[in-house]
């Protein structure tokens, strides 16, 4: 199983990040099973191509795959490599989260993390739970932990999960009769429709736990401690496995995923990991340059140095005042955009004073550019 994974995407051996994702973008776009309904040889490539991508997008496996050192068999499961099995997102980073959402929500119209799964399993698991949780810019900075309340469905203590008072005995299902299916008319038509007795699996419980009534689950309120990484960004999501809904009668619990939004701040304006602010200053500092103190996004004063003779519009760039990078150990920069002001209150003194200094004739008053 010697397979060159740069080129089953498609890319040069030096390709990026963002080149290696959007390869796989197009390839899983392409081949994916719905798109290619009994395709074997598109189901095969899917699985090349997932299974390339899932070790060139993380910078170890790829090191690793690169010296010689990768083993098809090691983490990977073959098959659709853990697209499947409820966790989609395996081993991925938070940076990696977002564009990958993407793919599936493209592909599989924002549920497609259950797509391998039965009919019956699908109806069985919990529900995936979308948060969004709003921080300040600081807070992004500088990474925060904090506490979200939610209110959501939480395996029955009563009967542990299993939905059974006691243990569980079964009877075959009256409504379907044991097929885990009926029929629905639709017009001239009638279509099966999975149970909704059963969610499919032909046979109910004799015994429903009373707590519960046999779904093995119950509304539950529960405060959760999400951490935030330093340097998060809009839109991006965190993924907290198994705290989405539970499942029926014990079956797989869903996952959370907490959608972050950045307030807008008043003095800073982030684009990607630096930050950009205006400020004004008199004329007076303009032309003879100065050093002015200011807070930074970190909370700490900085002197900022003024050139002499700095125009409006100009920006000074400090390095290192930006967004903490995530993920990574560094920061953005800090632009601060110059705007001059203009006196307009001069006493005729202050304005006799600069005709005198100036002097300006008639052909400086002006300078076409
Ligand atoms: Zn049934
Ligand atoms: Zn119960």
């Amino acid at each position: 199983m010697s397979k060159d994974f740069y080129e089953i995407l498609g890319v040069a051996k030096n390709a990026n990040e963002a080149d290696i994702k959007s390869a796989y973008r197009k390839m899983a776009m392409k081949y994916h099973p719905d798109k290619n309904p009994n395709n074997k040889e598109a189901e095969q490539k899917f699985k090349e191509v997932s299974e390339a991508y899932e070790v060139l997008k993380d910078p170890n496996k790829r090191t690793n795959y690169d010296a010689g050192g990768y083993n098809p068999h090691g983490n990977y499961d073959g098959g659709f490599g853990g697209f499947g099995g409820g966790n989609p997102f395996g081993g991925a980073g938070f940076g990696d989260f977002g564009s990958m959402n993407d793919i599936f929500e493209e592909i599989f119209g924002g549920n497609g993390n259950r797509r391998r799964t039965t009919n019956t399993q699908r109806n069985r698991r919990g529900s995936d739970l979308l948060y969004n949780l709003s921080i300040t810019l600081e807070e992004a900075y500088s990474g925060v932990e904090k506490d979200i309340s939610i209110t959501n469905l939480y395996k029955c203590a009563d009967c542990s999960g299993s939905g059974a008072n006691g243990s569980p005995e079964y009877t075959t299902c009256p409504e379907c009769s044991g097929k885990g299916k009926v029929k629905k008319r639709m017009g001239f038509f009638s279509v099966d429709q999975l149970c909704p007795r059963c969610s499919g699996e032909g046979k109910t419980l004799k015994n429903p736990c009373k707590i519960c009534h046999g779904d093995g689950r119950v509304k539950k309120s529960k405060t959760l401690s999400i951490k935030i990484p330093a340097g998060i960004d809009n839109s991006m999501r965190i993924k907290l496995n198994g705290e989405g809904e539970a499942g029926v009668q014990g079956s797989l619990a869903g996952d959370l995923f907490v959608s972050i939004n950045i307030f807008k701040h008043n003095i800073f304006m982030r684009k990607n990991d630096d930050l950009f602010m205006d400020i004004s200053i008199p004329m007076v500092v303009a032309t003879l340059g100065d050093k002015i103190k200011m807070h930074t996004i970190d909370g700490k004063e900085i002197e900022l140095s003024i050139p002499e003779g700095i125009n409006n519009g100009q920006t000074l760039r400090v390095k290192g005042k930006g967004m903490k990078v995530f993920n990574y150990n560094n920061y953005g920069d800090l632009y601060v955009n110059i705007s001059v002001e203009t006196p307009n209150k001069l006493t005729s003194k202050q304005k006799e004073t600069l005709r005198e200094i100036f002097n300006i004739d008639e052909n400086q008053k002006y300078k076409i550019k």
